[in-house]
Formats: C-alpha cells, structure tokens, sequence
C-alpha cells in the first residue's frame, strides 16, 4: 500500500534545516569550501531539494587533514578520562536533540521516523559503550622470562584517521568510527556519503559543543569523494584509513592506502544467507524476516539476500511472508502510519528493478510486487520471489531493496554449501530448533557474524565485521577501539 501526497513540508522542518551546518568544519571552524562551491541535499522520499552543501575541492580535503595532523600529538597527549567526558557529554546533548537529530536523518535518507529514532539510539549505544572502553586500553607489563629484564607494553593512539561513511546508515555507522577514533586520541578527518551528510554535520557540532578540541575532528562533504579522498589516503600524512561501504569502493581505497602501508579497516558489502529449517519455530523465523529485510527498505549490508527454506515448510512460509508483506504502507516520512521508506536514489530503484527483472526471466516466481509505485520518491514495491534459479544474479549481488527471494532446499550439507556459495561473508541467518544443528551449521558458516534463531547482529558490545569480500577489522566490543590503536612493545634492561 502507499500513501500518495505531494511533499509534505512541515512547519519544523525548514527551521530544523536552518539550523544545520552546512559548511566544511575544519580547524574548528565551519567554513565555505573554495569558491564557496556547494552541490544540493534532496528528499528522497519526495526527490525534492532540501539544502546546499559545502563541496569541498582537493585543496579543502588538504586543509583538513593537516589541521587534523596538526592536532594530533596535543589530542593524544590527553587523558582518556578527559576523552571519555566528551563522549559522555555529546550522549547527553544527542538525547536532547534527538528529534532534531532523528527528522535530519529521515529527509536526507527518507527513513520512517521511528527508524531514524532507532539508528540515532542505535549510534548513542556506541558512543556509551566506547566512552566506558576508553579508559581500559590496558597494556602489559611482565618479567622478561630470558634475561630477567622487563617487557612493557603500551597501547597508543594509532594517529590521525580518514573516516569514509556510506548513505545507508549515516549517523549509526558515524558514530561506530568517530566514537572509539575519540576514545583512542586519534583526530580524524570524517566524509559522509555525498548523499546524507546533514546529520553528520549536526553530529559534528554536538561533539564540538561537547568539547572536542579544534582540529581533532574535521569534516568534508563532496561531490567528488574519489578526487578529493584520493590524495588524502596517498599523502602519507595520515595513519589509518576506516571505510565502510561497498566492496567495489573499498578495493578501490585499499589499493590506494597500500601505498602508504595505511592501517585499513573496512566493513563491506555482505549477500546474507537466511536459512530456516523445517524444525524452526516460524513465527520467530518470519518477525525476524521482516525486520531484517524491510529495515530501511531493505538497504542494509546485514540483510537477508537468499532467503533458504526447508522445501516442506516453504509454501507455509510463503504465506506468512505475503501476508506481513500486505502490512507495509510507503510514502513520506513524516506521515503518520508509514513505515517503509524510499531507495536512496533513482540509479537504486534501476539496480533493484533489474536485479528481479533478471530472477524472473531466468525463472524466478514473482509472487507479489516487483515494479514501482505511482507516486513520487524512488520507491519500489514490497516484493516476494519464489523458485529463484541459481544462475540469477541475486545470488552474487546484494539487493539492497524490499525483495524477499525464496529459495528451497532439501538438506544441511547442501544449504551450507550454497550459503558459503559467494564471495561475500559478512552474516549469515540460521533457524532451527536443533541444538546441535545449531552449532554445527554456525560454525561452517563462512560469515563473520551469525545471527541463530534472530535477525540482528549488530551491538555495541559485540566484533561487527565481514570476512572474504565483505571486510577487515571489526566495529563495537572493545576491538572496535583497538583498530584505532597500536602495540607498542618496550623491552627494559634491569
Ligand atoms: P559506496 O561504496 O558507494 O560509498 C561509500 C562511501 O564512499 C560514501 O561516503 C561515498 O561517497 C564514498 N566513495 C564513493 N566512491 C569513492 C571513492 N572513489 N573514493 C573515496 N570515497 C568514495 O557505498 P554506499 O552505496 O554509500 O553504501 C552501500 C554499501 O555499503 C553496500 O554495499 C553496503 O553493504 C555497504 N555497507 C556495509 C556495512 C558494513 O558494516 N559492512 C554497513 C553499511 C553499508
């Protein structure tokens, strides 16, 4: 179903725009970018333009990241306690600023606005847990058991850090970076996805207003992220390159921070299997579905991409998931009773469109959906595949969109061969009842997180991240602050 309205402007949205910073934060200061460029911010909920942006150019990424280099050493040389107190103070001012936080959120992405409460919680959650790890990078110190000398190990910040975040999460995965980057001393230079930076930019006043120094936290927003990121990663000035987006891109950076021997981390593109088993509990499998595909509209790298069930409880399942899927009302963000959101853009509606149009020529069921409203703003259809064939390219490729693709299967050695089937491994989703079968199939699992019996994987306390395609390094628990640190190892003759 969809709620058909031609924009819906609120009276608060235009001051809650007013009030957003718009320019590059450099030095601590918001400043214009060269020639006082900007490029424009829209709704995609309504492809209306909201706002212009800074549009940084090569020469602003530089004065960036010097100032960020700048004020490393006088960054680092504070105490966590002292770095711990910023990260407290900026969950106070969030939780105040929530609705302001939360609407900014919901016009550049187009997101429910009970999402884009969740994700600004979700980012709080991070930044509380990584302002308690900030005090606790503890080193060693022990008898060398050769010499009788001492061996000292210290963790030190690892130094100045370029973050690159992608459109789809844009304050959460923000925060999973900057949080533990401030928990460490390291400063950084941020860049949002060209898309959403406005919440990042409220983000950045609220830690400044928290108290981070000038120069430790220094923000660009461009138009062209690969001509003024590229010369940052090469310049030899920084330590450490964070980027979270897709694979494409993030083999990309990692060829260009080789040459430097950057410290890289990378969260990356993922193909979830989701498998149930014919000894599930359904209704637990189908509430985690739901939640799992059609968050944010289905453009979430956690999300099921190759839904495997048992071929005896798959016609059930079907039913279950139809039904759940009749419940989803589109439409702009700030109407009452929507709850599911547009595609970020229109070159996504096209992916999505071409990713079911490929399953269903070469076999695939098109049970419900598959096309795209009649309304404004880059929706498509909640959509449910059936039978889809193992030549069609969902199979490889993320869908990053609504679309549920069913997929029976008959046995556990041949499900955990097919989930394995790609070369992403991000997470995977197991649903069965069986102990043992639990463990067993978890385990073979070539994912870096797997979710048993439910739908989320991603906490504060827990390693988040991918292996083969999907990723290095992890995000949240403490190893999260250890990507943003380094060993150092004092050898102590007595
Ligand atoms: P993207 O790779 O297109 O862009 C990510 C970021 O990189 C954006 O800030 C973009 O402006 C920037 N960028 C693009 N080209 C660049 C270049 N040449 N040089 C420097 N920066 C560049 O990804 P996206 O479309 O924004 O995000 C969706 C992707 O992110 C999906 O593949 C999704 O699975 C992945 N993702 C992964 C995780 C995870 O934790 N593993 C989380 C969220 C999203």
């Amino acid at each position: 179903m969809s709620i058909d309205t031609a924009a819906v402007r609120e009276p608060a949205q235009a001051q809650i725009l007013g009030a957003t910073p718009t320019n590059l934060l450099i030095d601590g200061q918001w400043v214009p970018a060269s020639g006082e460029k900007t490029y424009t911010i829209y709704d995609p909920s309504t492809e209306e333009p909201l706002i212009e942006v800074a549009d940084a150019t090569p020469a602003d990424g530089r004065r960036a990241l010097e100032a960020a280099v700048a004020a490393q050493a006088g960054f680092a040389a504070t105490t966590p306690k002292f770095r711990a107190g910023i990260l407290r103070g900026v969950v106070e001012i969030l939780r105040e600023r929530m609705e302001t936080m939360a609407r900014l959120l919901s016009m550049e992405a187009g997101k429910p606005l009970f999402e884009s409460r969740a994700e600004i919680n979700s980012g709080i959650d991070f930044i509380e847990h990584f302002a308690e790890e900030a005090v606790r990078t503890a080193g060693n110190y022990q008898i060398n058991p050769v010499s009788g000398g001492r061996m000292i190990v210290v963790k030190q910040p690892i130094g100045t850090s370029i973050l690159i975040t992608p459109w789809n999460f844009p304050f959460s995965q923000a925060a999973r970076k900057l949080a533990p980057a401030i928990a460490a001393g390291c400063t950084v230079v941020i860049k949002p996805a060209t898309e959403t930076p406005l919440v990042l930019l409220a983000f950045a006043q609220a830690l400044m207003d928290a108290g981070v120094p000038a120069g430790a936290l220094n923000t660009v927003t461009t138009s062209s992220p690969n001509d003024v990121m590229e010369p940052l990663i090469r310049s030899g000035l920084a330590r450490k390159l964070s980027f979270t987006g897709s694979t494409a891109v993030g083999v990309k950076l990692l060829e260009q921070a080789a040459e430097q021997v950057l410290s890289t981390s990378l969260e990356l593109g993922g193909n979830a299997p989701f498998i149930v088993f014919d000894d599930a509990d359904l209704q637990v499998a189908i509430d985690a579905l739901m939640m799992n595909k059609m968050w944010n509209a289905g453009q979430t790298c956690t999300s099921a991409n190759r839904i495997f069930v048992h071929s005896t409880i798959i016609d059930r399942f079907q039913e279950m998931l139809v039904e759940r899927m009749a419940g989803y009302v589109q439409g702009n963000w700030a109407q009452d009773g929507v709850n599911l959101g547009p595609l970020i853009n229109a070159r996504q509606v096209a992916n999505v469109a071409a990713i079911v149009d490929d399953a269903v020529a070469k076999g695939a069921k098109l049970v419900v959906g598959g096309g795209l409203p009649d309304r404004p703003g880059y929706f498509y259809q909640p959509t449910v595949l059936r039978d889809v064939p193992a030549d069609a390219v969902l199979n490889a490729e993320e869908i990053f969109g609504p679309v549920a693709a069913l997929i029976p299967f008959d046995d556990e050695p041949d499900v955990v061969r097919r989930a394995n089937d790609t070369d992403y491994g991000l997470v995977a989703y197991v649903f069965t009842q069986n102990l043992h079968r639990a463990v067993r199939v978890s385990e073979a699992l070539e994912t870096g997180n797997v979710g048993l019996n439910r739908g989320t994987v991603a906490y504060a306390a827990a390693p988040f991240g991918g292996v083969k395609k999907s990723g290095l390094g992890r995000e949240g628990s403490w190893e999260g602050l250890d990507e943003f640190l380094e060993t150092k190892f004092v050898a102590l003759q007595m």
